[in-house]
């Protein structure tokens, strides 16, 4: 059976200073906590340094996106493999900052989740919708046909043993949750989705929730069945915090 995961998106922060006392934190912090994996994804120019950083600890590593290519003349660009080259367990992709700034497209996003699933890295995919889709009733609209990218060229059954993070658009850094029985109508409404191409693959799959997730509200947000840990940003750059986070998962 799925378990629950938080694991913190550093985002676009964070130095050799930081990486190095966050993590020595996070070690002391939640490495008595059982029943709930953790991970956190730190800028790809830290992952190795924080691979050193975790040795010995039950902590993972996830990077924050992916490039497609294997090698060669794509200048700037990361690789999956070299990803799992410094240790890399998880790939967030998807997120909708990269939707946004980058114009990544839902296929793109589906060709990424797809080079993860081959070098056998676990994919983090990211689906939700903005205010305006939401305001006007698309939410499930939006997450089906993220959802169907992948389900689409995949098939269902590539969903079993990933990660799904649902995260509304309007609740990211905003300080404004969703509420538990929101997000909680959301999550079953993914997991129904895929339910109705594969059983199996449905109840496996890990559904986060992110957005606005802290200290005080994890703990409600972790009662609901379909609400499998948390993906947090600006609280996974405080140890004390993320570590109340885990242990409410
Ligand atoms: P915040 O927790 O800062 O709202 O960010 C959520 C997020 O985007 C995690 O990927």
């Amino acid at each position: 059976m799925r378990h629950p995961l938080v694991m913190g998106n550093w985002k676009l922060n964070g130095s050799r200073h930081m990486v190095h006392e966050l993590i020595a934190a996070l070690r002391n912090e939640v490495s008595t906590v059982a029943g709930c994996e953790v991970a956190i994804a730190p800028p790809a120019i830290y992952l190795d340094m924080a691979k050193h950083e975790l040795a010995g600890s039950r902590i993972a590593l996830g990077a924050q996106d992916t490039g497609t290519n294997v090698s060669g003349a794509f200048t700037g660009e990361t690789s999956v493999e070299m990803l799992k080259d410094v240790g890399t367990k998880y790939v967030i992709i998807g997120h909708s900052e990269r939707r946004t700034y980058h114009k990544e497209s839902d296929e793109f996003i589906a060709e990424k989740f797809a080079v993860i699933k081959e070098a056998g890295l676990v994919p983090v995919l990211c689906i939700g919708e903005t205010e305006a889709e939401n305001a006007a009733g698309k939410t499930e609209e939006v997450c089906a046909r993220q959802l169907d990218a992948v389900l689409k060229t995949m098939g269902a059954q590539v969903f079993k043993d990933t990660v799904i993070a649902y995260e509304p658009v309007w609740a990211i850094g905003t300080g404004k949750s969703a509420t538990p029985a929101q997000a909680q109508a959301v999550h079953k409404f993914i997991r129904d989705h895929i339910a109705k191409h594969n059983a199996e693959a449905a109840a496996s799959v890990i559904i986060q929730y992110g957005g606005s997730v802290n200290a005080s509200n994890a703990a409600e947000l972790f009662t609901q069945p379909d609400i499998d840990g948390a993906l947090v940003g600006g609280a996974s750059l405080k140890a004390d915090a993320f570590a109340v986070i885990v242990k409410a998962a």
